[in-house]
């Protein structure tokens, strides 16, 4: 019985998620509830971090991304389409995915290898098929269980010296905060160290983005590899 509820507590959890997101326009103002304006500074500070990495004794490939929970392709367009030579767009809802096949334009639309329009929590990439899994954003929107499988998967994923990017926001309180409008949490700080410890993968890398608006969340990027 009580894992009968959990199960239609979790669907629920999703449902709410997808019905949000299919009455949001698919614009980058959309995409950033009303923030559109902090597109630039993001990305700015994801560069930095991505030029960090590339600076590691054993850098990542510049091959083959994935963008997931990408939306109608932001962070593909003015990220990862100019450093890589493939990417793969995961998104749940498809709407989005049409969006960004004109969003994106045609220099990077031949860039893109699959519109994989699929939730997170049932995505199972290739193994040995990625550089970088950029998550941006969308982790919010999984249970925690769900949550480090998705971590583990990614991490089976990578080509050697990949690495999963996660920046998403996090909570000063210290405390898990439920956003019921998106259905989706916010998640402290630890609780990511523990989600990562629990996915078999090290966090060697962790920066704070700056020149965000005070009222938002801070934000946080964290560069993860497999544990050997
Ligand atoms: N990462 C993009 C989009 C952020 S908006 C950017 O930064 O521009 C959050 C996106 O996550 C939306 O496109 C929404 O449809 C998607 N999303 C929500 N739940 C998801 C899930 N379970 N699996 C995959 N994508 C999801």
């Amino acid at each position: 019985m009580e894992t009968v509820e959990k199960e239609d507590e979790e669907n629920d959890f999703y449902k709410n998620a997808e019905n949000y997101w299919a009455e949001i326009p698919a614009t980058v103002q959309g995409m950033l509830g009303g923030f559109g304006h902090i597109s630039r500074v993001d990305i700015q500070g994801s560069k930095q971090f991505l030029k960090h990495l590339f600076q590691l004794k054993k850098p990542p490939g510049k091959t083959y991304a994935c963008d997931c929970g990408a939306g109608i392709g932001r962070i593909t367009k003015y990220l990862l389409s100019n450093i890589f030579d493939k990417v793969d767009l995961v998104e749940q809802n498809s709407n989005f995915l049409d969006q960004a096949k004109e969003y994106l334009g045609p220099t990077v639309l031949s860039k893109i290898g699959e519109f994989n329009p699929c939730g997170l929590q049932n995505f199972s990439p290739e193994p040995n098929r990625y550089d970088i899994i950029w998550c941006q954003w969308v982790l919010g929107h999984l249970t925690e269980e769900d949550l480090i499988y998705f971590i583990q998967k990614c991490s089976e994923s990578l080509r050697e010296n990949g690495v999963i990017i996660i920046k998403e926001n996090v909570t000063s309180s210290g405390a898990v905060e439920d956003d019921e409008k998106d259905s989706s949490v916010t998640r402290p700080f630890s609780m990511y160290m523990d989600i990562f410890k629990k996915a078999n993968v090290n966090c060697f890398k962790k920066i704070k983005q700056t020149s965000f608006p005070k009222e938002l969340y801070p934000v946080y990027m964290f560069a993860l590899r497999k544990i050997t």
